[in-house]
């Protein structure tokens, strides 16, 4: 098993992305309602220069349902944004889930509208309508940390039973012909669920894999038990093909996603920099630094997660009349265009330009760190 990560890229996207090649790791831009948080049309135009493959979370757009059936154009259509691909994900790694409320037949998702509980068959009908390029079949992963062990087997079990169910549904389809379908792999951070989940899932028809169950979204990240979670992720690794891709949802500080690269995970979301645009923070990671981390595996176990060591918190006075960029060297719009200062001065009188501002930097600096981490991978591949 490699220990410094892999590269690959994602091609044969279904019509009309056929022509598109996504380079692996990679960062699929988290959305709300559809869209990148804060983001219109014309402000995701000015990062013309990135490619953006978008992340489409269920809670968020599960009440569009019956207007995207309606209009029968899929669901990037309805929410106006034709030419981004998009992966759909059965929870949404920005907000915690509530737990508790899975049941054999079906998996609960939060919208604004309260619970919405669906059994596989309405899952697929969704499906089938929001027209995704990738899907996570629906899956139980209700498994917060310190859950009991028998949660832990019935989060494999539902989400198992809900695949096979999805895969049938999906090889009927001819109109899912080229959709590519991700299985989950649970337990939590039991070593022989995590086995016995990954041998199971990596036995079905899938196109790839979600690695889910290690917390259950928004904030509950920080409670990730790091080393665990990698041993693990080493562990279930040697149990699927080599070939197909592997997401890890949730907001990562970015020294915890290279290390999850190392182990071998090829896709991540940007819910991180959702939630560094909503506490007012701006990303400075250093992207000079990642060659280190995978040359040098002695700095790189011992990262500790030094909070907010790589962003900046703009509402301190600190910056109220620091005339800088965010960051010097970075070409993203925000940093050509304003200073810290202005952005301080945004945040404390609660303009919600501030967002939109951060938002811009903090994916753009995201979208660059995984360019980075790419060229690293492709030199020493090249060695
Ligand atoms: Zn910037």
């Amino acid at each position: 098993m490699s220990s410094v990560g892999r590269s690959g890229c994602l091609t044969d996207l279904p019509k009309p992305f056929n022509n598109e090649i996504f380079k692996t790791p990679m960062i699929m831009a988290y959305t709300r309602g559809g869209a990148i948080p804060h983001l219109t049309f014309n402000t995701m135009q000015k990062m013309a220069d990135q490619k953006i493959f978008l992340l489409q979370t269920l809670p968020t757009v599960v009440e569009f349902k019956d207007a995207v059936k309606e209009q029968n154009k899929g669901l990037n259509a309805f929410v106006g944004l034709p030419e981004y691909p998009f992966h759909m994900s059965v929870q949404d790694p920005g907000t915690i889930t509530p737990t508790g409320f899975n049941v054999n037949k079906g998996v609960s998702v939060w919208c604004e509208g309260g619970k919405k509980k669906l059994t596989p068959g309405e899952f697929m009908e969704i499906i089938k309508s929001y027209r995704p390029i990738s899907y996570q079949a629906l899956c139980d992963s209700d498994t917060p940390l310190n859950c009991s062990k028998k949660r832990l087997n019935k989060s494999v079990d539902n989400s198992l039973r809900f695949l096979d169910s999805c895969l049938k549904d999906h090889e009927e389809c001819s109109e899912l012909g080229d959709v590519a379908i991700f299985g989950t792999i649970q337990g939590g951070y039991d070593s022989f669920l995590r086995k016995k989940s990954a041998e199971a899932t990596a036995s079905r028809a899938v196109d790839g894999f979600v690695i889910d169950g290690f917390h259950v979204n928004g904030p509950d990240v920080e409670n990730v038990d790091i080393p665990k979670m990698k041993e693990l992720l080493n562990e279930i690794f040697q149990f699927l093909p080599a070939d197909k891709p592997r997401i890890l949802h949730g907001a990562f500080e970015p020294e915890l996603m290279l290390e999850a690269i190392k182990c071998g995970i090829d896709i991540f979301d940007s819910s991180y920099a959702y939630k560094l645009s909503e506490t007012g923070e701006a990303s400075i990671f250093p992207l000079c630094k990642i060659p280190e981390y995978f040359l040098n595996e002695i700095s790189s176990s011992t990262a500790k997660r030094t909070k907010c060591s790589s962003a900046l918190t703009l509402k301190d006075d600190l910056y109220k009349a620091d005339f800088n960029p965010i960051l010097e060297k970075c070409d993203c719009y925000t940093c050509k265009n304003y200073t810290r200062a202005y952005i301080h001065h945004l945040l404390v009188t609660s303009e919600l330009l501030a967002q939109i501002l951060l938002m811009i930097h903090n994916l753009h600096h995201l979208l660059n760190f995984f360019k980075c981490v790419q060229n690293v991978l492709d030199n020493q591949s090249g060695i």
